[in-house]
């Protein structure tokens, strides 16, 4: 069949190439999957029991699910208000929507902002690639600046140029920490934030607050034009649910739900939802181990002269070549090991590994160490 002809078709949409993730059946057996910051460990047994049980015998599997999430809603804004140790009530039901992953959401947050050609969207690179890839397919400008080599963080003075010059910037997307460096917000740039006039929406992507434990939360409140973006992916150890949540005040929140569309999460998934927030202490009780096998990861890989790596707040590593090893490249280190069996992420101009289990990691150091011996004798 021939596909020139398909002149219904959005003519912007053919430079676009389909997002593939790397993991299919075939590799996650294979291979130690570091490369997509999930947790490296599946809902202990006993939940998943719970869940099983849940599934025979409150899933009506003919049924919508439930369409309002009210129950979930409140349990989630609880969890929000203990996590950042606001008063209770702080942030309410009608503070958070529900999205299909936050990937759902950052495309509600761009569908009500920027579409239509009512604005431009601002990225400071290197930074999670989902905001300029589903804004592309939105047909929404992506304005993007870099961030500063030394510490990743946000270059402010091309970042007000930028607004400067440009009036159609409708939203800042900002990761904290972000992906895939690492890296918390400074103060500097914090105060930059907090500074940005009000018909600008500020999009604050936390979805590694497990680990870093810092959040703009306490904030939130004093600023309308905020959003904080959360994940059930990462720490919470449901990244197969595809669960994120918004939190922001009460009339975004409104806009957000006229865009959703109805019923966008599985009862299944706002099931698993709800039994990892009633068992919130069991399910990130590994956040501590994973925390210290970063700090162990990173104490070894610091030591590697043919290495440069960063200090990280999330479950994640990221590493470029020292300036002295230009002989081999970062390509090379990630195809090599995936060779040997594991699969890391080469983005942003560097490396990042996400912290597996111990033994992973350790496999990981080896495989590393193996390659840049032969590469360096
Ligand atoms: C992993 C990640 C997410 C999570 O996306 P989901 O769609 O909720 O799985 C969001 N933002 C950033 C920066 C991430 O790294």
């Amino acid at each position: 069949m021939s596909t020139n002809n398909l002149d219904f078709i959005r003519s912007d949409l053919s430079k676009l190439e389909a997002y593939i993730p790397t993991i299919n059946e075939e590799i996650s057996q294979t291979l130690d999957i570091l490369d997509a910051n999930e947790s490296p460990f599946d809902l202990p047994l006993e939940l998943k029991e719970k869940l099983a049980n849940i599934y025979q015998q409150q899933i009506n599997n003919n049924r919508y699910p439930n369409g309002s999430y009210l129950d979930l809603k409140l349990a989630i804004a609880n969890y929000v208000n203990q996590s950042g140790k606001l008063e209770q009530n702080t942030i309410l039901k009608e503070n958070i929507s529900i999205g299909n992953g936050s990937d759902e959401l950052i495309r509600s947050i761009l569908i009500a902002t920027c579409l239509n050609d009512q604005g431009s969207i601002l990225v400071a690179n290197p930074t999670f690639s989902m905001y300029q890839i589903l804004a592309e397919t939105l047909g929404i400008q992506v304005i993007n600046i870099e961030r500063l080599k030394s510490d990743f963080s946000i270059d402010l003075k091309l970042a007000n140029n930028a607004l400067n010059n440009s009036n159609s910037i409708k939203i800042i997307f900002i990761v904290n920490p972000n992906s895939p460096t690492g890296n918390c917000l400074n103060n500097e740039e914090i105060k930059w934030l907090e500074e940005i006039p009000k018909n600008i929406l500020v999009v604050i992507d936390e979805a590694y607050f497990e680990f870093s434990n810092q959040s703009l939360i306490n904030k939130l409140n004093q600023h309308s034009n905020w959003l904080i973006l959360r994940t059930f992916s990462k720490a919470f150890r449901l990244a197969s649910h595809r669960v994120g949540y918004a939190i922001a005040n009460s009339e975004i929140i409104k806009i957000l739900e006229k865009i959703r569309l109805p019923y966008n999460l599985p009862s299944f998934s706002q099931k698993a939802t709800q039994l990892v927030l009633d068992n919130s202490n069991l399910i990130l009780n590994s956040v501590k181990n994973i925390i210290e096998e970063r700090d162990r990861l990173y104490q070894i890989l610091q030591k590697n002269s043919s290495l440069k790596i960063w200090k990280s707040d999330a479950n994640f590593l990221y590493l470029q070549l020292a300036e002295n090893s230009t002989y081999i490249n970062l390509k090379q280190i990630k195809d090599n090991l995936q060779q040997q069996g594991t699969l890391i992420r080469h983005t942003g101009g560097g490396l990042r590994i996400t912290i597996g289990t111990p033994k992973e990691n350790d496999l990981m150091l080896a495989r590393m160490n193996k390659i840049i011996n032969q590469l360096n004798s």
